[in-house]
Formats: C-alpha cells, sequence, structure tokens
C-alpha cells in the first residue's frame, strides 16, 4: 500500500500532514515517502528474483544523492548518462561495479572518466564511440569492459517523445550493424564486448513489447554467436498515473526472462527509473491566485513548469490533489497552470473539482521521476525544496537554492 493517502479527508505522507508540512515550509516543494521508495525496490527485485539481475538505477529519473544513498543501501547500482551522474552515484557510494554508463553521445572527458574509474559497462551506442573508447582505453593501458546498445526497432506504445527502439530514434544500432559491429571486434585491442544492451522507451504498460524485445535478443545473439556475459534489459517499466492507465504486469515477462537467463547462462541487468521512483512523491504548492477565464476557472499555483516539465514536454497527465478534500464543488471546470510566462505552463483541467479557493495548497502526484532532475532556472526562479518523510521524521534532502546565487551571472 502507497504511503501517500489521505487519512480522513487530510493528504499525508507517511505519518506526516502535508498540511502542516506546508505551515512551515515555502512552498512549493517536492515530497517524498522513503518507505514507497524500498516498497517499489523490493518488489521490483522480486518480480525478477529467480533471475537474480543486478537493477542499476537510471539516475537521470532522480539524481539526487540522498536518495542514490537509500537504494544503494538496498542493493542498487546506476545506469547513468553523463560525468556527472557516473560521479554523483560514485559519491552516493554505489560500486563502480554497479555502473553502466549509457548515452549517444559520451564526450572524451566522460570517456576518460569511466574508463579510470572501471566501472562495470559502457554501453556503446555506435561503432566510431567504440573506436574513441578503444583509442583512450590504450592510452590509459586499460582494458575496458562494453556493452553495444541494440536498437531493436520496436514500436512499444508510449507517448512518441519518449520511444527509444524504433529505427528512426537515435539510440542503439540496428540488427544488421550491430552484427557487423561484432564481427570486427578483434579490431578492438583494448576493449571486451561483454553485454548486449536494449532499451526501448519510457511509461511502457504493456508487457508485449518487452517479450518481442526479448525474442529479438534471442535472434541476434544466435546470430552473433558471442557469449555475453550479461544482457542488460534496460528499464521502461510504466506506472499508473490515471486511473484508467492498465497496470503493467511482469510475471510472464519474468518467467520468460528466467528461461533467457538459463539458456545463455547470462547474468541479467535491468536499468529501471520511473518504476521505483515514480510514485514516491508529490509536488506540493499553494494556489496563489483563482483567476476566472471565458468558460473555466484557472487555479495559478506558485509551482511551474520549471520545476515540473513532465506536462508541458510530454503531454502527460498527472493528477492533482488537495491537500485537504472538502465536500464542496467548484463552480464549472478547473485549470490548474503555473506561473511561467508559457502557454504550455499548464498542468491539467479538470471538469468537476472541489471547491478552492485562493492559498489552498494541492500536491501535484506521482512526480518522483522525471521530476526534480529536469527541473531547471526558466524564468529566474530558484531551484525549489526536496524534503523527504521516514515514518514520522522529515529530512530535507535538497534546500532552496538561494537567489542570490542566481542572479549574478
Ligand atoms: C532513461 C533510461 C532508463 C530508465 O527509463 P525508465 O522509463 O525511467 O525506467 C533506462 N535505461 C536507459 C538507457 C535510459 O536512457
Amino acid at each position: 500500500m502507497s504511503n501517500i493517502r489521505y487519512k480522513k479527508n487530510n493528504l499525508f505522507v507517511e505519518n506526516i500532514s502535508v498540511k502542516k508540512l506546508a505551515s512551515q515550509i515555502v512552498t512549493p516543494f517536492y515530497l517524498y515517502s522513503e518507505g514507497n521508495i524500498v516498497e517499489n525496490y523490493k518488489s521490483f527485485l522480486n518480480n525478477f528474483k529467480r533471475s537474480n539481475p543486478l537493477i542499476c538505477f537510471s539516475v537521470k529519473a532522480n539524481s539526487n544523492i540522498q536518495i542514490l544513498k537509500i537504494l544503494k543501501k538496498l542493493g542498487s547500482g546506476a545506469d547513468v548518462v553523463s560525468g556527472g551522474e557516473l560521479l554523483k552515484a560514485i559519491k552516493s557510494g554505489i560500486k563502480p561495479s554497479k555502473i553502466v554508463f549509457s548515452g549517444v553521445g559520451k564526450t572524451e572527458d566522460e570517456i576518460r572518466l569511466a574508463i579510470k574509474k572501471n566501472i562495470l559497462l559502457i554501453n556503446v551506442e555506435s561503432e566510431n564511440e567504440a573506436i574513441l573508447i578503444n583509442k583512450i582505453s590504450g592510452q590509459l593501458k586499460k582494458r575496458t569492459s562494453i556493452g553495444v546498445r541494440l536498437n531493436p526497432d520496436i514500436n512499444a506504445p508510449t507517448h512518441k517523445k519518449i520511444s527509444t527502439g524504433k529505427a528512426e530514434d537515435k539510440f542503439g544500432l540496428s540488427k544488421t550493424n550491430l552484427i557487423s559491429f561484432c564481427l570486427k571486434m578483434n579490431k578492438f585491442d583494448n576493449l571486451r564486448l561483454d553485454a548486449i544492451s536494449v532499451h526501448i522507451g519510457s511509461q511502457i504498460l504493456n508487457e508485449n513489447p518487452f517479450k518481442k524485445t526479448l525474442k529479438v535478443l534471442d535472434e541476434i545473439i544466435k546470430k552473433t554467436k558471442i557469449k555475453f556475459k550479461f544482457v542488460d534489459l534496460g528499464g521502461g517499466f510504466g506506472i499508473t498515473y490515471k486511473k484508467n492507465d492498465q497496470k503493467l504486469n511482469l510475471k510472464n515477462y519474468s518467467k520468460l526472462v528466467e528461461k533467457f537467463k538459463k539458456k545463455y547462462n547470462c547474468n541479467i541487468i535491468f536499468e529501471p527509473g520511473r518504476a521505483i521512483i515514480g510514485n514516491t512523491a508529490l509536488l506540493v504548492a499553494k494556489v496563489q491566485y483563482l483567476k476566472k477565464g471565458s468558460n473555466k476557472t484557472f487555479a495559478i499555483l506558485n509551482a511551474g513548469m520549471n520545476d515540473f516539465m513532465r506536462t508541458a514536454l510530454y503531454d502527460a497527465v498527472h493528477n492533482i490533489l488537495p491537500v485537504i478534500k472538502n465536500s464542496k464543488k467548484n463552480n464549472g471546470p478547473l485549470e490548474f497552470v503555473g506561473p511561467i510566462c508559457e502557454t504550455t505552463c499548464k498542468f491539467i483541467k479538470y471538469k468537476k473539482y472541489q471547491k478552492i479557493n485562493q492559498s489552498d495548497h494541492v500536491a501535484i502526484a506521482d512526480v518522483g521521476a522525471y521530476g526534480a532532475s529536469l527541473s531547471s532556472n526558466y524564468n529566474t526562479k530558484p531551484l525549489i525544496a526536496e524534503i523527504i518523510i521516514n515514518k514520522s521524521k522529515k529530512r530535507i534532502i535538497r534546500k532552496k537554492q538561494n537567489l542570490k546565487n542566481l542572479i549574478n551571472q
């Protein structure tokens, strides 16, 4: 059961009332439940326990170092996509031997850093990248473990802006290019091809695309005749944001993964982000103004797309919860918007909503993944605070950014 829920009509995160916190801390702020993080991690691992996978949390979903420390304690590794994320993961205590590095545009500096730190795998996304890694490895007199990322050309039903596994997407190597790459491996004296990886997109709510991907991998591995030490199956596991979203059921997929692992005698890696952190946080905001529009009321929040960009960027739907429920009705439709000077700085429109007043607090739901990590200083607004609750204890895991530090450049 989620630790973010109503007690009577009062929204709680674990044992703390959101209303009470909002009266103590300047809004807006991110508010996490540590219990939800732990439960999500354990339930993900439990689902795949028979494959005994290495879980590499996708740091771009949430890169707060205190959250990385919680995941590290649970045994998590990290999937990173930049030198900064790599350093943060290491600083959180995650061992380099549990870190994989993905991304199509790794720079020389980032590659050098990854090699020097002896991470588990650099997941290569092009032949030219492999050439550069080979060269730098030579300079450093190291042999570097790489994975090669497959673009399986699979259409996962998700928002087009978060699909990564179709031929037209920039990620990975096509089947034919991957096979010819494998045949050329003897050219790369300083590389060891230890893994094949895939990641077909994000917020996938149906297990079929995952199953299809496994089939493509099966076909490719047979063709290359390579014994891969690791098969990295990526992330992308969706969560239910909307009431009608189907719930992703991974039971059958999990059985297929187990069979696959036995067949190839390989180690399985997963890179979940959203599934671990998505439903663990609220963004608590205040209704700054109510404003009458021609056929709806605008509730203008003090949180905007700078704080939480998913709605503006991917048309994501996130519910907004009243911090205190009441049984009165709002007069007509209500649209929650933010203060940023962009038309897309809006969150959600309800045909019916409870009575809302100026200065009321509300909470944008399920903002743990791609929330704080995607926030920015747009409109010269400071980054907001992040707070985590464990039972009755609260911890500030990021202070609100000081405006003074923002206005000097
Ligand atoms: C973003 C990303 C992930 C995590 O995706 P989720 O949908 O959050 O699980 C995993 N692997 C790679 C390579 C990624 O780029």
